[in-house]
């Protein structure tokens, strides 16, 4: 059984839900079933709507089938209820590197989770630009990030029903203004620039991808910058559900990304940032790839 590749996309109609079928078609859930209009009333019908959604893809009614060349792809959240929650430092080699920048050589493993977020409206689609902010940061850099999705509300939820909780998975991509980030303490700043929150290009639900041990990697320019596996989390997925919702509930539809692997801009030798014309393409194995480019 193929995995479902839920999207979110936008044409003269507007914004609806959809799936990606093979052949470059789109099932436009918005005709085939009203009740899934958006991406999270899809999540808030859980398993029951998933269903119904998995056996429409399996045979699409004709009448809601478009052509994928004749939608834009928005991201599979556009506009998330809460902040998008977010993991620093959670691959031990990208620990290294930027401790590294600060002439720490012996890097500590870190005891907890470094939890910050993004505002939601930083969130844009697959292949919407990514301004230079010129003026603002002199150095902005990428992060390629698996994201879990939440489809179940939870509060202590345990590590081992964490997965129980998770909706789907999809890629996102962490801008950072890193001069920002360092100056103002907390990351809050260096991490909300407008339009800094690229997500897609699909949501494949939990249920069709194990996500524990996949390759995660991103081009910048066609040149091979990241490339890793999720297995090398420093805090699972499992630990960042378990720790995260400790005390703190967790709502369907929250995105939380989950850190990024060594090979970022600014731990390179000499240091790297990016300018007007670069293309960032995030690819995670059972996923797919995430393309934006820098442009004003
Ligand atoms: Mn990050």
């Amino acid at each position: 059984m193929a995995a479902l590749n839920l999207i979110t996309f936008a044409d003269a109609a507007g914004s609806r839900a959809g799936v990606l079928l093979s052949g470059g078609r789109v099932l436009d859930l918005a005709v085939a079933m009203p009740p899934a209009r958006d991406m999270l009333a899809v999540i808030d019908g859980r398993a029951p709507m998933l269903a119904a959604i998995r056996a429409l893809a399996a045979n699409p009614p004709a009448n809601a089938l478009l052509a994928l060349a004749n939608v834009a792809l928005q991201a599979p959240i556009p506009k998330p209820r809460r902040n998008v929650f977010c993991v620093g430092r959670n691959y031990m080699d990208h620990v290294a590197e930027g401790d590294r920048t600060r002439g720490i050589t012996q890097s500590e493993v870190p005891k907890y989770p470094q939890f910050f977020t993004k505002a939601a409206d930083c969130v844009i689609a697959p292949g919407a630009n990514v301004p230079t902010h010129e003026g603002v940061t002199k150095w902005l850099d990428y992060e390629v990030e698996l994201v879990a999705i939440i489809g179940t509300a939870g509060r202590d939820i345990p590590k081992e029903k964490a997965l129980e909780h998770v909706y789907g998975w999809t890629i996102g991509n962490d801008v950072t203004g890193r001069d920002l980030q360092r100056r103002h303490g907390q990351w809050f700043k260096g991490k909300s620039l407008d339009r800094s929150c690229p997500l897609g290009p699909v949501i494949v639900p939990a249920s069709d991808l194990n996500a524990a041990d996949l390759a995660i990697g991103l081009k910048l320019n066609g040149e091979q910058r990241q490339a890793s596996r999720t297995s090398k989390m420093i805090f699972d997925v499992t630990e960042i559900i378990h720790q995260l919702s400790s005390g703190f509930t967790l709502l369907p539809g929250d995105v939380i990304m989950t850190g990024t692997p060594e090979g970022v801009g600014y731990a390179m030798q000499p240091p790297q940032t990016m300018k007007a014309g670069d293309v960032m393409e995030l690819t995670i194995e059972g996923i797919g790839t995430l393309t934006n480019t820098i442009s004003d």
